[in-house]
Parts: structure tokens; C-alpha cells; sequence
């Protein structure tokens, strides 16, 4: 590197990692000794239907039980929560008495927790607090304690600086993004993703891939985020597949769960085009984020392959090419693993194999352009060039 690829002072960055993380098989053990260190006296639990019936909520709530810690249970995030959920969180932690959150589950009541954590002690709307419109600057330090338990490998939320919500006003799926949002510490229990349905693991896991690949592409300067992110993505590409096949693989659930906290802590550097795209196909297309990551990426990755060739040759030498082939031959080839990558693990190569319809691509295009995740793309993208990634994956 030269010292112009450092930042000069009109653009300093700030990295932060603050979350306490107690990773392990059993980890989930240790919650009470968390509830104690961040002195919550009563807590709210936030999780949804889905982790109620697969039976995690009632592991959390014995644990919480046996070690006599006052609690009260909001169960009814729904998937791709929007702000009613958030809004209705907040009634039952002031209606409980709560003074701190524990969340657990996928993506959905993290994020919403998050959301509820937040609209305790800022007014609504959450639109106000729109990373796309510089709402950050209204968030405050001032958040009750959020305890996050992940039961997928996938959103990485407990670690992230994120929250994601469709908001009323605009309809779109909007990042609300702040270190003020940070949990404060996360369990991370690998046995708690074993029942994770096969299919959820590969779109979870892709989730988590491409926050890693998107946040190392990312034009942005950020060497600890890098890092973490060449880290993920070696342990993906190793473990992916492993745990698609065999849930009860605790190795590979392991590896993942640490790709999906390295891939959320990469990407406060910045995600990309591929995000943008998946930010909008979600609300509009009901289709799993993770899911809507995985079948736009190689598009996206062509688009980009020209302004990010050594990177992309990194990518390749760590998912375990080893052909000492030119920098743009391993370019093309970390593209030609990752499609493969995504075809053992059953990810359709199509959109309209996945319930897109061809009607709503333009609208597609033009909610992931307003979306701030594009901004980072290492390749500048307009709307024209969203649209046409869309129609490519289609
Ligand atoms: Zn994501």
C-alpha cells in the first residue's frame, strides 16, 4: 500500500468491536452471568413463533429460570419484521417493567430487538434514524442493555452495528445503523443452530458470505475488517457445505457461526450492490435475504470484477485455489467457486426460479438504488446498472 490508499483527515474512520462475545458449545449457560454483569433487574425476552416451536425460547427461559432472574416474554416478531413490531415491543417492555432485552433467534427478532432497544429512549418514526438519510447522528448512547442469542449463522446482528426494518412511510427495507445499536454482549451456542433446516443453513450461511466478500470489496478502508472478512470467507467456503449435509456436524456449525460474526463485524467497513438488490427483493419479492444474496452475487461479482481484481484473487487463494494462475485468471475463478459453492448447497441460479416476478425488477432497482449499501460497491453503480443486474439474475 502507498500512503495515499491510508485515510487523510478529511476522511478518519472509526472501527469498533465492543460486543462481549462468549462463544462455545454450551455457551448458552453462561446467560445469567451476563444478565448480571450489564445489572438488568427484569428483562425482555424478544424472539417469534418459529424458535417458540422449535423449542430455543424455552432453553433460554429454563436458564433464566434456574437462575432466578425476573423476565417477561415478547414472542410475536414476525419474519421480516417492519416497525409495528418494533412499536409493539416497546409496549410490552414498558408495560413489564423492563430495564434490558435478551434476543433470541435469526435475524428477525435480533434486528427487532435492536429497534425496540432503540425506540425506549428516541422518539418514532424510525425513518428519522435512516443510515441512508444520515439518521445516525440522532441515535444516542443512551440504550437499555441487549443481550443477543443467535440461533442461525447467518445476519451476524449480535455483533453488528445494524438494525433492519421495513418502515411504514416508504415501504422499504430500511438499515438503521449506529455503534449505539451494538449488544452489548452475545452468546454464541453453536448447538443452537443443529435443527436449523438444511435449506435455511445454506441461505443463512450465504447471508453471512456475502457480508464478509461484499465488506472486503468494499471501497472503504478498513484493515481490521478486512481481516475478519479473508477469515469468514476461508471458513465458509470449508464449512458451508458440511453443514448443509449434516446439521448435526458441530464442527461446521461452529465454523459458521464464527464466519457469521466475522462477516457482520467486517461489514461496518460497508456491503455493496449485492445487498442493495437484496435489501429491495425482500419486501417486495418475499424472498429469504439470505436467499436473494445468494442468486444476485455472481452478477454482481462480474459487474465488479474489473475494479477489484487482486481482491477477488485473495478470494479465490482462500477458498483454496492453489493453480498460481494470473491475478485475473483467479478473479474469474473465485467467481466460478463461489457459483459452485452456492450449486452444492441448492441455491437456484435464477430469480424467477425463486417466485421473482420479471414485472417487478424496475421497482427493484429503483428501492436498492436509494438503498445505502450500494455506495460502497467497489465498482460506482446507478440505477440503470442495479436494473440490469436484477434483469441478468433473472
Ligand atoms: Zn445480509
Amino acid at each position: 500500500m502507498r500512503l495515499s490508499d491510508f485515510p487523510q483527515e478529511s476522511r478518519i474512520v472509526e472501527m469498533s468491536y465492543p460486543t462481549k462475545v462468549v462463544f462455545g458449545i454450551g455457551a448458552l449457560k453462561r446467560l445469567p452471568a451476563q444478565v448480571e454483569r450489564l445489572k438488568v433487574k427484569k428483562a425482555l425476552l424478544v424472539t417469534d413463533g418459529g424458535v417458540v416451536k422449535s423449542g430455543l425460547a424455552e432453553r433460554a427461559i429454563a436458564v433464566l429460570r434456574a437462575a432466578g432472574i425476573p423476565f417477561a416474554v415478547f414472542d410475536s416478531v414476525r419474519p421480516d419484521p417492519t416497525e409495528r413490531d418494533a412499536f409493539e415491543g416497546v409496549a410490552a417492555y414498558r408495560q413489564s417493567g423492563c430495564d434490558g432485552l435478551i434476543a433470541i433467534g435469526g435475524g428477525s427478532p435480533l434486528d427487532t430487538a435492536k429497534l425496540i432497544d432503540l425506540l425506549v429512549t428516541h422518539e418514532p418514526p424510525l425513518s428519522r434514524y435512516d443510515d441512508a438519510a444520515g439518521g445516525d447522528r440522532f441515535i444516542r448512547d443512551d440504550l437499555p442493555p441487549l443481550i443477543a442469542i443467535p440461533t442461525t449463522a447467518g445476519t451476524g446482528s449480535e455483533v453488528s452495528r445494524s438494525g433492519v426494518a421495513t418502515l411504514s412511510d416508504t415501504g422499504r427495507k430500511t438499515v438503521i445503523f449506529s455503534p449505539y445499536l451494538l449488544p452489548k454482549a452475545a452468546i454464541c451456542d453453536p448447538e443452537l443452530t443443529v435443527g436449523l433446516p438444511a435449506l435455511l443453513t445454506a441461505a443463512t450461511g450465504m447471508d453471512a458470505f456475502t457480508h464478509c466478500l461484499e465488506a472486503y470489496l468494499a471501497n472503504a478502508f478498513h484493515p481490521l475488517a478486512d481481516a475478519l472478512a479473508i477469515d469468514g470467507i476461508g471458513r465458509v467456503a470449508q464449512s458451508l457445505e458440511k453443514a448443509f449435509r449434516d446439521g448435526t456436524n458441530l464442527a461446521a456449525r461452529s465454523q459458521m457461526m464464527v464466519a457469521a460474526m466475522e462477516g457482520a463485524m467486517a461489514f461496518q467497513k460497508g456491503l455493496g450492490a449485492c445487498h442493495a438488490l437484496a435489501h429491495a427483493l425482500t419486501p417486495i419479492s418475499r424472498l429469504h435475504h439470505g436467499l436473494a444474496n445468494a442468486i444476485v452475487l455472481p452478477a454482481v461479482l462480474e459487474f465488479n470484477r474489473g475494479a477489484c481484481v487482486a481482491r477477488l484473487a485473495q478470494v479465490a487463494i482462500t477458498m483454496g485455489d492453489n493453480s498460481l494462475a494470473r491475478e485475473e485468471v483467479l478473479a474469474s475463478n473465485a467467481i466460478e467457486r463461489i457459483r459452485k459453492m452456492e450449486s452444492r448447497v441448492g441455491i437456484p441460479t435464477r430469480l424467477r426460479d425463486a417466485g421473482v416476478r420479471e414485472v417487478d425488477l424496475p421497482l427493484i432497482a429503483s428501492k436498492a438504488f436509494q438503498d445505502a449499501s450500494h455506495l460502497t460497491n467497489p465498482r460506482k453503480c446507478t440505477e440503470e446498472d442495479l436494473l440490469s443486474l436484477a434483469r441478468s439474475s433473472f
